[in-house]
């Protein structure tokens, strides 16, 4: 079921269980700002989610109350796990979804990143 995007942040999200250890997960990447792991349902050849370690509910939580330098962790890091993957020659994708008209399923800030073939026109 989509969520709205806003808080409160629920700890009981896939992602929160993910970032705990309680659920496994297929992790390419991890730092101090992040960890990234391969989606369960891809939809590309390449889908991985970048979240933040922090619990930001969505994209408007993360942007607008993250201290500077972790948006620039999480930017940074983005960027290079699709340099690691080998995907900047040939284009990718990032969506993140937020809110209800978005779709947005899991209650923790992610970014897709999509790639490995010729993607459908946007909005996909
Ligand atoms: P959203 O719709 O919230 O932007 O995307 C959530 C994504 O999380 C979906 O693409 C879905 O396939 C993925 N997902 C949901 N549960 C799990 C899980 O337990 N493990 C992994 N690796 N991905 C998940």
């Amino acid at each position: 079921m989509a969520v709205t995007g806003r808080g409160p942040y629920d700890p009981q999200n896939v992602f929160a269980k993910i970032l705990r250890g309680e659920i496994p997960c297929k992790a390419i990447f991890e730092n101090e700002w992040v960890l990234a792991f391969y989606d369960i349902a891809p939809k590309a050849p390449v889908h991985v989610l970048i979240i933040p370690k922090n619990p930001y509910v969505s994209f408007m939580d993360f942007s607008q109350t993250a201290p500077a330098e972790e948006i620039a962790g999480v930017m940074r890091a983005t960027g290079q796990i699709a340099l690691d993957l080998g995907l900047e020659e040939n284009g990718y994708r990032l969506i993140t979804n937020a809110g209800l008209h978005s779709g947005q399923e899991v209650p923790h800030f992610h970014i897709h990143l999509l790639g490995g073939k010729a993607l459908p026109a946007f909005p996909a």
